[in-house]
């Protein structure tokens, strides 16, 4: 079913950057016979699922939306790809993505943008637009996405589906192509709650292969979704409703607070402090890590060199040059500025100070609070090409998602009715380190 709809779809929508139809039937095939034979019995075996291009499935091209790794093929696979394997997963292809996951439209991807199913003048989102784009429009049942600064949540509110960032560490990061490892976070795009806590029990796992990754105490969500909120604290910032925000975005958090109340949940408005400062932190941060990251990319270990050059340094200068695209340039450009002497105290310093404070003023929402409710994006899609050109505008619509990973807390993206123009419209639901649980009740309870 999956495929036929791919064959459908993708001519118009370009969710995926490859489509591994062979090698997914064959899978599907072994799949059935372990599922006869009583080996598979979890919700997972058999089901389709996609994976953004940016975590590493062994012996299958891994692009990242890049020309530079545009014929990368990875010769591992990601922990959390694995876990999905484990489960009984159909991985069916790969998903197009802002190259390297820097982008809030899959724009920036060097495979051409993906189409917003909703309405194909828009945007799907993003940096993970190819993986809410495919579910939204049935091309996969679910899909792995990544999180660094919204790229799972914010394309998940413009494409109508539910996404979920766990707490920083609880899915492995072993097999993510970095972008900025102190933020960066595998999640699942799905259908609905249910499903996404379905995924991430799946998912979650202490991984020796990553040193960021933390032993749970608990690694059930299901249980979770029980319909209830009676007595659950739910706090709107005041600041996530002014200044920016849509009217009709404004109308459904606010909507959204009434059904909680009338269930019985206490919501009231509170100042979330230092979390203004959370977008020029995060744009110091996150690019101060992508150039460190990035500097892999060099022409001698992976992917693309340039055909003509001379000497080594012509060699790196002009295989990263024709490799990259320019906002891959500008993060590089802007990370090794802010790292560089002179710069670096007045700069990298004061936004990893900024980042403590702004930690510091969720800690002080989380005694009060058991979730925080607001919206994922000011804004429903915007329209293709409006963004591009407005670079700083882009990077203002994170206003929402980006403090999330800077704290590396959980957030979840569910849909919540549609604006006027019939896009959908996203809610977004924060929890304390740890508390995926208040969320998906939360999140499951509203849907
Ligand atoms: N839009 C943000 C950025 O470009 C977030 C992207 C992400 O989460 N990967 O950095």
């Amino acid at each position: 079913a999956v495929m036929d709809q791919i064959k459908d779809m993708e001519p118009v929508l370009n969710s995926f950057v490859t489509v591994e139809e062979e090698y997914a039937f064959t899978q599907a095939e072994a799949v059935q016979k372990r599922i006869d034979a009583g080996e598979l019995t979890g919700p997972l075996a058999g089901v389709p699922v996609a994976i953004k291009d940016n975590i590493c499935v062994k012996d299958m091209k891994t692009t990242c939306s890049s020309n530079i790794l545009a014929d990368f093929v990875p010769t591992y696979t990601a922990t959390a790809v694995d876990n999905l394997i484990k489960a009984g997963a159909i991985i069916i292809g790969k998903t197009n993505m802002d190259e390297f996951a820097m982008g809030s439209t899959t724009e920036t991807s060097a495979f051409g943008p993906t189409k917003n199913p909703w309405n194909i003048e828009h945007v799907p989102g993003g940096s993970s637009g190819g993986s809410c784009a495919a579910v939204s429009a049935s091309e996969s049942y679910y899909a792995l996405g990544s999180d660094t600064g919204g790229s799972i949540r914010q394309p998940a509110s413009y494409c109508g589906v539910t996404g979920l960032k766990p707490t920083y560490g609880t899915i492995s990061r072993y097999g993510l192509i970095a972008y900025g490892s102190s933020l960066d976070q595998i999640g699942p795009v799905a259908k609905d709650v249910t499903d996404c806590a379905a995924i991430l029990e799946v998912l979650a796992s202490h991984d020796p292969k990553d040193s960021t990754s933390v032993e749970r105490e608990d690694y059930s969500f299901l249980d979770a979704l029980t319909g209830e909120v009676k007595g659950l604290k739910v706090g709107i910032p005041a600041d996530y409703l002014s200044e920016g925000l849509n009217e009709e975005v404004k109308e459904a958090v606010l909507k959204a607070a009434k059904i909680l109340e009338e269930k019985g949940a206490v919501v009231e408005t509170f100042d979330l402090g230092k979390v203004k400062y959370a977008i020029p932190a995060y744009y110091i941060i996150a690019s101060a890590e992508a150039s460190s990251n990035l500097s892999r990319f060099d022409g001698v270990k992976y992917g693309f060199r340039a055909k003509e050059y001379s000497g080594l340094h012509g060699m790196y200068k002009k295989s990263r040059s024709q490799g990259f695209g320019a906002e891959v340039k500008r993060r590089i450009m802007l990370g090794s500025f802010v790292l560089s002497s002179g710069y670096y105290d007045a700069y990298y310093i004061k936004a990893l100070k900024t980042k403590a404070l702004i930690k510091k003023s969720f800690d002080d929402a989380f005694a009060k609070y058991d979730v925080i409710l607001g919206p994922t994006a000011p804004t429903t899609a915007p329209k293709l090409n409006e963004s591009l050109s407005d670079t700083l505008k882009m990077y203002l619509g994170d206003i929402y998602t980006i403090a999330v990973n800077l704290a590396g807390l959980p957030g979840l993206s569910i849909p919540f009715g549609t604006d006027q123009k019939g896009l959908p419209v996203g809610l977004q639901l924060i929890g304390d380190c740890f508390q995926e649980k208040n969320i998906l009740r939360a999140g499951f309870a509203l849907e």
